[in-house]
């Protein structure tokens, strides 16, 4: 071959490997992730795969929120307040299984499986719909020891957004998230739209529409 046709391939090859990456990337991490609205009408991304951080009681989260996390639990427990992640980053097929296992405990219930499956729905998110597929929500609950659960919601529910959290399924807005009032639910979604949110007392679907 003439070294004029391999220096040729050589750069075709390299458009198509930058083509390629630039394609992936924007696949799995849009630029602006932290406003990635996933609801009953809205998917997780295709191929969305955060980069994960275990906490220390095994559970993962997006890397990406772990410091303003860590920031807004240590001035929580200055205050004596003890919070902990009980849930965060779940795969589709672990979002999958949470759903089968709750159709089969309300046939178990004795309820067919179309009213299981129904019913399920109310409880859990179909998989490909649920904001823990992010990795940016996270159920936090007290620990038993130092703190009551109303005392961790309470707290949040002020002090969450300087942190760039969200309380993501207020009371009184089911019609509009579709999912009844969860006071451990929360969402990251930067500081400064968790600011707005919080003082316009909106959600996350009302701030992007
Ligand atoms: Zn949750």
């Amino acid at each position: 071959m003439k070294r004029k046709n391999k220096v040729l391939i050589m750069i075709i090859l390299m458009f198509v490997a930058m083509v390629a990456l630039k394609f992936t990337q924007s696949e799995e991490s849009p630029d602006d992730w932290w406003l990635i609205l996933v609801n009953e009408k809205h998917s997780v991304p295709k191929n969305y795969s955060p980069e994960l951080t275990q906490l220390s009681n095994g559970i993962y989260i997006d890397s990406r929120i772990y410091p303003d996390l860590q920031k807004m639990f240590d001035d929580a427990r200055s205050d004596g307040i003890y919070p902990v992640v009980s849930e965060g980053y779940r795969t589709y097929k672990q979002q999958k299984q949470m759903m089968t296992d709750k159709i089969n405990s309300f046939i178990n219930e004795g309820y067919s499986e179309k009213e299981a499956k129904k019913y399920a729905k109310d409880w859990v998110a179909e998989a490909g719909r649920s904001e823990h597929e992010l990795g940016i929500a996270l159920d936090i609950n007290a620990d038993p020891s130092y703190s009551s659960d109303d005392e961790v919601y309470n707290w949040l529910a002020v002090n969450a957004c300087k942190y760039g959290f969200i309380l993501r399924y207020p009371p009184n807005k089911e019609d509009i998230t579709g999912i009844d009032y969860e006071p451990w639910h929360y969402r990251y979604v930067g500081t400064d739209t968790a600011l707005e949110i919080y003082s316009r007392q909106i959600t996350l679907e009302e701030y992007l529409s």
